[in-house]
């Protein structure tokens, strides 16, 4: 039986062991005083006796391995060994690492700050990246390109085919220009490995019409990505057509005991969800990074599909997009995951192998 956990968190808080989520005895999503040592069916409570002074000792010594975690955990030895995933803390925003080698990471998106997205690969130990991919041009996924290029050795960035925003285009060309950087775009149908992990690209797939869902008293209906594209744009860069256009990735982990699998979602709304989910009806995986930093367009049936139990929402502390929405951490949950968000968590790093995986934060 595979186990996840200890939840690992080495920032200053002392709250190592915080669980969330909706296993038995444990918190429930957005709780922040859970403790996956001193919950559980057998806290104590309500007993007399020497059962009390027994309960009472093994809580003690409980919170002393609790306190060894905590201390094992400082960012001396950041990040914790057999890494496999890492969700940067780059505020409201996508930044993630994928360990392909020592030093060395394939990167998904940037997040919006040059300097957070250099920090971040820092503190991995990220000196070299075979592959930057970058899901769609939005500012909060792109705009952090300059510090994944700062200092290290970065082979080639993978585009979504989606030239939107051209803002967003034009300086990711620029950047990739002046460091001497190939680019390429992704498509599904395509599968790469570096090292102990490979992946397929599931999205975008042109020859895919997404479905858009059905308008109040309305049928439902179909129609092209290049129409869903022209959807109306929302709040500053956060319009639809790009979003659904972020490329996907189907991520297999090779571990000592077995794979990992972990699905990647950019920004993909409803539309493309569905799609993906028609074309792709097995999309189990261990780890979901949540679409759109937990926006509550959300279909439940992806979730349902990927029935993770790792989800991890990636998502600026008072962003004004109301992100991520109750609704979408109760939907993660629903599908049994444990949950973490970095604007409460900090970086997210999961590490261990498929039987014993487990995850660590660090503010
Ligand atoms: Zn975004």
């Amino acid at each position: 039986m595979t186990e996840i956990g200890p939840w690992i968190s080495p920032g200053p808080e002392p709250d190592p062991m915080r669980r969330r989520g909706n296993d038995p005895g444990r918190p429930g999503p957005g709780s922040r005083g859970g403790d996956g040592f001193r919950g559980g069916p057998n806290r104590p409570g309500g007993r007399g006796g020497v059962g009390a002074v027994t309960i009472i000792l093994l809580a003690a010594l409980i919170s002393i391995a609790a306190v060894l975690f905590f201390i094992r955990s400082r960012p001396a030895i950041w990040p914790p060994q057999n890494w496999i995933f890492a969700v940067c803390d780059v505020g409201q925003g996508d930044a993630l690492a994928l360990a392909v080698g020592p030093g060395e990471a394939v990167v998904v998106d940037t997040g919006p700050d040059p300097a957070k997205a250099d920090h971040c690969l820092t503190l991995l130990g990220v000196r070299k990246v075979p592959l930057l991919i970058l899901t769609h041009f939005h500012a909060d996924h792109v705009d952090g390109v300059p510090g994944v290029l700062k200092g290290r050795v970065v082979t080639e960035i993978e585009t979504t085919d989606d030239p939107d925003p051209p803002r967003g285009v034009s300086e990711v060309t620029a950047w990739a220009d002046a460091a001497h950087v190939a680019t390429s775009m992704a498509a599904a149908g395509e599968h790469r490995q570096f090292g102990p992990v490979s992946w397929d690209v599931l999205w975008p797939d042109p020859s895919v019409s997404p479905p858009i869902p059905p308008e109040p008293g309305g049928k439902s209906r179909r129609r092209g990505r290049r129409q869903a594209r022209a959807s109306p744009k929302g709040r500053g860069e956060e319009g639809s057509g790009p979003n659904n256009s972020s490329v996907v990735l189907q991520v297999t982990v090779a571990t000592r005991d077995g794979p990992v699998r972990l699905l990647l979602t950019g920004d993909i709304e409803p539309p493309s969800q569905a799609a993906i989910l028609a074309a792709h009806p097995d999309l189990a995986a261990d780890v979901l990074k949540v679409p759109h930093h937990g926006s509550a367009h959300q279909d439940p049936d992806l979730f349902a599909a990927v029935h993770p139990r790792v989800a991890v929402i990636s998502v600026g502390k008072g962003n004004t997009y109301g992100h991520p929405a109750p609704r979408t951490i109760a939907l993660a949950s629903g599908a049994e995951a444990r949950v973490f968000r970095t604007d409460e968590d900090g970086q997210v790093v999961v590490f261990g192998t498929a039987g014993r995986l487990q995850v660590a934060m660090r503010r």
